[in-house]
């Protein structure tokens, strides 16, 4: 069988323009393969076969009329979406009891948008749940597995979309990225996995977490297949006042080369306490060779970075404490029944439909913006907020990109990290991209020389530069190879 999900969108174009195969076998083949992976993956919340059939039919009717001109490069992609991400009729339950029966009335942006690249929708992706977590372990519908090794998380809260992409289910997932949700995940997998600039990407029709972090972004196994999502996903959207005009072609420098470059390195990220050996050595060894491609290496400090983690912490639940208090029960969300006064069913709602991750930031939340406390955490992490940004503003007066740790650790096991803290601190190298707004991405580099694991490094961009990240990614594509499907899933890959 043609394992459609282990090719990239170039192999796809090619194959329906020379009649090897249709958007429909692309489509059967791509279903056919969800049902026989899954099982063991877990990454699809819903699949929907009859959406993909008739996207794939679409195509198929355009190429027998002669108009392939008129398809993009990414027709007859198979894709899928994070479940925070409305797509009509489908169930959009953000992997909670909370919106377990909530049916999508309209569909987000982003989504419409893969769409309209004449995109083959297969479902939605499992999540942590409203995207409080590093391993998809809060969802209410089952944790998703590694594909590298079953027994290890997928990383989150992207998890099902990084999972789906491993094991050649989707070429294509979006997912979402608060604190590092699409890097860190795309970490543990092993596929390029990209966070823009805030506002490159809509965010309408996405279940608001964090509004000023919150961005959108593709998983894909090659550099390539990433910048042609984001060509298809960019731009300014009036029902997001936050998104973009944007006229860049992602791919236009991915052939360039790192020659002449100058990437930043962070010596606190390079030395900080937990980034494990084995990420360390990947991400070095990473920076020599960019600089044997002809890249310079120039240090850049970040001095309030560390200070990202507690500002993230505050900001973050009070942002979500706010975007979450319209799951009451009566305009959406799960209401228990029974009660005679409106209180205790809020109460109960509430507390049976959220998760204790969940709970656990409505209350930080809303303990933080209380009268008195706000002075002490919220305003201040704002000031932080402001520092970091400088401090990036600064270090991309001096680089074109930052090459940086995504992970302090390769994929940890199902159960492993069990308190709220050290999951926390899976994004130690993340969140202050997220804070200051500007692009990062996980490139993949093989595998860690003790776990055997997936092991990468994060990329980081000037605001809205980010084919900045891309054109360094693309050099490493060519050092390391592009990202493999799992060996596991990848048998019959042609
Ligand atoms: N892991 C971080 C958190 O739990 C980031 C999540 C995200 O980016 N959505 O908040």
């Amino acid at each position: 069988m043609t394992e459609f999900g282990c090719m990239d969108a170039r192999q796809i174009a090619q194959g329906l323009r020379a009649h090897d195969f249709t958007a429909r076998e692309v489509a059967e083949g791509a279903l056919s393969r969800v049902e026989e992976v899954d099982a063991r993956v877990n990454a699809f919340l819903e699949v929907t076969p009859e959406l993909a059939l008739a996207a794939a039919d679409k195509v198929d009717a355009a190429l027998a009329a002669g108009s392939d001109e008129d398809l993009g490069p990414l027709a007859g992609v198979p894709v899928a979406f994070k479940d925070n991400m409305n797509l009509v009729g489908t169930h959009t339950t953000c992997a909670s009891r909370m919106l377990e029966n909530y049916v999508s009335p309209y569909t987000a942006t982003c989504v419409q948008k893969m769409l309209d690249a004449g995109t083959i929708p297969l479902g939605k992706l499992n999540m942590d749940e409203f995207a409080f977590g590093s391993s998809t372990e809060t969802s209410a519908f089952g944790v998703t597995k590694n594909p590298w090794d079953l027994e290890r998380v997928p990383g989150g809260s992207s998890g099902g979309s990084a999972a789906a992409v491993a094991s050649g289910m989707a070429v294509i997932a979006l997912g979402s990225d608060t604190g590092g949700s699409i890097r860190q995940p795309g970490c543990f997998t092993g596929t390029v996995a990209v966070k823009p600039t805030y506002g490159v990407v809509s965010r309408y029709g996405i279940v608001a977490f964090g509004s000023s972090l919150d961005q959108v972004g593709p998983f894909s196994h090659t550099v390539r297949d990433a910048a042609l999502a984001l060509n298809a996903l960019s731009g300014r959207d009036p029902r997001d006042c936050t998104s973009q005009e944007c006229t860049v072609d992602f791919t236009a420098n991915l052939d360039e080369g790192a020659a002449g470059m100058k990437i930043g390195i962070v010596p606190e990220f390079m030395h900080a306490q937990g980034l494990e050996p084995e990420m360390a050595a990947a991400v070095e060894e990473a920076a020599a060779k960019l600089e044997a491609a002809g890249a310079s290496l120039v240090e850049v400090e970040l001095p309030n970075a560390q200070a990202a983690m507690s500002a993230y912490y505050v900001l973050g639940p009070c942002e979500a404490f706010s975007n979450l208090s319209r799951f009451d029960g009566v305009r959406y969300g799960y209401q228990d029944p029974g009660h005679k006064d409106l209180n205790s069913q809020d109460d109960a709602s509430r507390a049976k439909g959220f998760g204790p991750e969940a709970r656990r930031r409505i209350m930080l939340g809303s303990y933080l913006l209380s009268a008195g406390v706000y002075d002490t955490y919220y305003y201040p992490a704002q000031q932080v907020r402001t520092l970091i940004t400088a401090d990036y503003k600064r270090a991309f007066e001096k680089v074109d990109a930052i090459l940086a740790p995504v992970s302090p650790r390769t994929a940890f096991k199902i159960g492993e990290v069990s308190d709220p803290t050290t999951m926390y601190l899976s994004d130690i190298f993340t969140i202050s991209i997220n804070i200051a707004g500007n692009g990062g991405m996980n490139m993949p580099l093989g595998f860690g020389r003790d776990s055997g694991l997936p092991v990468g490094c994060q990329l980081i961009a000037p605001p809205f530069k980010d084919e900045n990240m891309l054109r360094v990614a693309a050099e490493l594509e060519r050092i390391y190879g592009s990202a493999p499907v799992a060996p596991e899933f990848a048998e019959g890959r042609e």
